[in-house]
């Protein structure tokens, strides 16, 4: 792990006047550890690994290098071509990170576009006709737009790939290799994962050049903060106990949790008989649904919100006091995913994870992973409980259904930023997206730089053109 000498305000970074005007109008002081670790890196040339999640600052920790990068070679970028390819897992993470990169850069006058499945190409191949500066892309897409000749990736001088442990499990990988032999081999490459399990850190080796690596140093975490309680009881028993909790005044918003999308919409219906108003995102369910219904999460219209993981993976809104895991993750490192969703900006929050026999075997996973013994609460009908059998879904890493999701760029996350313009548009069920009830396959993750991550609140930022943006020169 590299070690340097972390700068605590944004000026010593000496980026460039626009940037540093735009970190101002954001309120940035200081940067988060992984900014701090990153953007000397980056801004000296580096290739750089970086093992941090959503919520920690990465996005800055790479835009910020790049774009004054960008500043002090500003050239027009050629027809058809991009200096800056980030690549992303999904439309919503894709959508963020380009809104980042017109917030930063809002001073600079850098043309940025989209390029996401799920909504038509045309506008896509006009935008990129002129050449952007920055593209953020999925891949599934992105090979698309090359393939038509839509795109040429012989001018790209920083690549970024974020959220790679996500691109692996998605099914990504081929894409990633076929998007990267055509990359030119002189580049600065910026990689980020939550988790660097090997086929991850085989990928890096492959990509990067000497890179320097970097990891958010664990420090007093959310995962601290976070009042964690186990109920056991019978598979039966969850409806009524999950009523239960949400009636409880001091439940200011839920995000409730199941593993499949058909729960979720199961977990909406059984509340409605309860009395209770809830609704479900998952990948089924239309992208101008999903927002429609984060959009009222967000304002607290909506109290309860149900997801499965994917799609709710990067929901910030700080109203989640509490989480509750309808079904236990077959993953643990899932679980400090979405336990992560409450106590967020510093405010305290409860996980509670409804556990029926069947998912201890998912619990002690969990337990060995967060190195906490949780505090149980046993419901379970006496003398009905049999001994655990193993859960089901812990079967080997392998693309779900053999094949690769083109253009599958499933909806995952959904912060504070709606997508608005050209780019956004009726979404059509990704093949990305049906799988996200599929077991995450095991990867021999360590959890490492899950544990202890400090989150940071996704705030609102002013529209800003989404597409592209291409003001005057
Ligand atoms: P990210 O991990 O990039 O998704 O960032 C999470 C949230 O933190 C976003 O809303 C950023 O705008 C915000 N953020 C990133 N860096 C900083 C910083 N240094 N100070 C304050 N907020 C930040």
């Amino acid at each position: 792990m590299e070690r340097t000498n972390l700068l605590t305000s944004f000026q010593e970074f000496g980026l460039a006047d626009p940037i540093a005007r735009a970190l101002q109008e954001e309120n940035y002081h200081t940067p988060t550890p992984i900014q701090a670790q990153t953007i000397p890196l980056a801004l000296a040339g580096r290739d750089v690994v970086g093992i941090a999640q959503t919520g920690t600052g990465k996005t800055a920790s790479f835009a910020l290098p790049i774009l004054h990068r960008l500043l002090q070679n500003r050239i027009k970028p050629a027809s058809k071509t991009c200096r800056v390819l980030v690549l992303s897992p999904t439309r919503e993470l894709s959508g963020q990170i380009l809104d980042s990169f017109n917030a930063y850069g809002r001073h600079v006058h850098l043309s940025a576009a989209l390029a996401i499945g799920g909504v038509p190409m045309g506008r896509q191949v006009r935008s990129l006709m002129g050449g952007v500066d920055v593209l953020v892309a999925t891949p599934g897409r992105l090979l698309d737009l090359v393939q038509g000749n839509a795109l040429k990736l012989t001018q790209v001088e920083f690549l970024v790939l974020d959220e790679a442990d996500r691109m692996l499990d998605m099914g990504f990988i081929n894409d990633i290799r076929k998007i990267v032999a055509k990359l030119p081999i002189k580049r600065q490459t910026l990689f980020f994962s939550a988790t660097m399990p090997k086929d991850i850190a085989d990928l890096a080796e492959q990509m990067l050049r000497d890179p320097a690596r970097v990891a958010v140093t664990p420090v007093s975490s959310t995962v601290e903060r976070i009042n964690q309680r186990v109920i056991q009881l019978d598979h039966s028993a969850k409806p009524a106990a999950l009523a239960q909790i949400l009636k409880d005044d001091k439940v200011n918003q839920a995000l409730v949790f199941t593993r499949t999308k058909h729960g979720a919409d199961k977990v909406v219906k059984g509340l409605a008989r309860a009395g209770i108003t809830a609704d479900a995102i998952h990948g089924n369910k239309s992208q101008n649904y999903r927002e429609r219904v984060l959009a009222a999460f967000r304002t607290g219209e909506l109290r309860t919100l149900v997801a499965t993981d994917i799609a709710a993976r990067g929901i910030d809104v700080d109203g989640v006091s509490h989480v509750v895991n309808f079904d236990l993750p077959n993953i643990p490192e899932t679980y400090v995913h979405r336990i992560g969703r409450t106590a967020r900006a510093g405010a305290d929050g409860t996980a509670i994870s409804l556990c029926a026999g069947e998912e201890m075997a998912y619990l002690r996973d969990i337990e060995k992973l967060i190195k906490v013994s949780l505090p149980k609460e046993d419901r379970r009908t006496p003398g009905a409980h049999a001994a655990p059998t193993p859960p089901p879904h812990r079967g080997p890493r392998q693309a779900p259904h053999g094949h690769s999701p083109r253009n599958g760029d499933a909806p995952t996350r959904g912060k504070n930023h709606r997508r608005r313009g050209p780019a956004a548009g009726p979404a059509r069920q990704s093949d990305a997206s049906r799988h996200e009830a599929a077991p995450r396959p095991q990867h021999g993750g360590n959890g490492e730089g899950l544990q202890g991550v400090a989150f940071l609140q996704r705030k609102n930022r002013p529209a800003q053109p989404t597409a592209q943006h291409r003001p005057h020169r």
